[in-house]
């Protein structure tokens, strides 16, 4: 039996006594959070399921930016980079609490791989893609300001660009998000553990772990957003879903002491001209990310001593600081399309797959950036209306505040 409801509600099978879902999510991070906003806020029935917290695994351990990604520029992705742009304009409406605008650095040295000319140019595109929104500009710092700018080192600098993108706290807008979502008649269960999917003709019947009983319901769509662990939780359904081929890549950050006050660093790390940000976090300073191969369990991902030495030599060349006190140091996965060429040029799109073209009653979806999460979540609800029966939207994403 589907509900015919208008507002989201659970409805109870005729056939058993198990609730049934329109969709049920699997994953509390970011993305499963959006889903669960985009579904509720469209009309449907939704709960989301999530094994230990609320954002536990990637999505509070990024680099808590809401920006475009100025070096996606340099692979050509202006796709991504003009649709997060728009999100980060959109995100400082909705969430100003959580969303705020931050000043960033790109100091550039007679060693640095790329040109001011090139810089500029990017900047000038990034600025272009942003719709020349009035804060978006950019300015070339005179001399007399560098001595300002947080002890970077001034030997050898020939010119430091100051740009705008926009900084959150990942953990606390997932969790905004979260309750946007119940708000609109979500649920959530966590911590409740997704155990297995079995197809059944009109959907599949989950069991999950929960308080230490196992339950089992009904949904006519699920939903596995479970990053990281998502080609585990895939291998737990009957029968199999799509897989789709990637590769977790960690990437670590550490905090020191050290308290930035200009803005953020955008930084070439002189050994392999990755970005390396320098981010003032909380009174403290967040530095990251790397970019490291990861085979295991993600529930064991740690910062290896070889990244936490990169980042700091990265920091000791740029700064003439030598208060390097590690507060605290975490690693996250990034879920990336599996390919030969280094992690650092993959796109950082997110990627959909549904067990059907036309009735999907699966679907996977990995990977992304937080600052698109409504983009991805708008995605998956096209998709899950292709089965589902159409319903009357209850709100507008677009247009829903946000608090902490
Ligand atoms: C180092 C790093 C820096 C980044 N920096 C940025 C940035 O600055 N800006 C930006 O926009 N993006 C950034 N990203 C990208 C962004 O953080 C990720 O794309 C996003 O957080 C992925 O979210 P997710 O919901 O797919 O996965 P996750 O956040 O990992 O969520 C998956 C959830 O599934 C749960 N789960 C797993 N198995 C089960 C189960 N069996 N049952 C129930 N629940 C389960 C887990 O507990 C977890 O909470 C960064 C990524 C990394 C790795």
């Amino acid at each position: 039996m589907r509900c015919r409801i208008l507002r989201p509600t659970v409805c109870m099978k005729m056939s058993s006594s198990e609730p049934s879902f329109d969709v049920v999510i699997i994953g509390g991070g970011i993305n499963g959070a959006g889903v669960a906003q985009a579904v509720a806020a469209a009309g449907y029935s939704v709960l989301l399921l999530e094994k230990s917290a609320i954002a536990a695994g990637t999505s509070s351990k990024s680099s808590k930016l809401i920006h475009g990604g100025l070096r996606y520029l340099e692979n050509f992705d202006f796709k991504l980079v003009r649709e997060s742009l728009k999100e980060r304009e959109l995100l400082l409406q909705l969430a100003p609490t959580l969303v705020k605008r931050l000043a960033f650095y790109i100091p550039l040295y007679q060693h640095s791989s790329r040109s001011p000319f090139k810089v500029a140019t990017g900047l000038t595109v990034y600025r272009l893609l942003a719709g020349f929104h009035r804060k978006t500009g950019f300015r070339i710092v005179p001399r007399r300001e560098w001595r300002n700018l947080d002890g970077l080192k001034q030997d050898g600098l020939k010119r430091v660009f100051q740009y705008w993108d926009a900084q959150t706290d990942d953990l606390a807008l997932t969790m905004a998000v979260m309750r946007s979502a119940q708000q609109l008649g979500a649920q959530l269960h966590a911590p409740a553990e997704f155990l297995s999917a079995q197809a059944l003709g009109d959907g599949y019947r989950i069991s999950y772990r929960q308080s230490g009983f196992t339950r089992q319901i009904h949904a006519t769509i699920v939903v596995n957003a479970a990053g990281p662990w998502a080609e585990a939780v895939a291998q737990r359904f009957k029968p199999d879903l799509p897989v789709i081929s990637t590769e977790n890549v960690q990437g670590a950050h550490i905090e020191i002491d050290f308290q930035i006050s200009r803005g953020a660093y955008y930084l070439e790390a002189p050994t392999d001209q990755r970005a390396v940000f320098v981010i003032p976090w909380q009174g403290r300073t967040l530095i990251g990310t790397t970019e490291t191969p990861y085979r295991g369990n993600p529930d064991d991902v740690h910062p290896l001593e070889s990244e936490i030495a990169y980042l700091k030599s990265v920091f000791g060349h740029y700064f003439d600081n030598n208060d390097l006190t590690i507060n605290a140091a975490w690693a996250g996965l990034r879920v990336l399309p599996a390919a030969e060429t280094a992690a650092f040029t993959r796109s950082r799109e997110s990627s959909i797959v549904a067990d059907d073209d036309q009735h999907p009653h699966a679907i996977t979806v990995l990977g992304g950036k937080i600052t698109s999460y409504r983009v991805t979540a708008g995605k998956v609800l096209e998709i899950c209306k292709q089965t589902l029966e159409k319903r009357i939207a209850i709100a507008d994403t677009a247009k829903l505040k946000m608090e902490t």
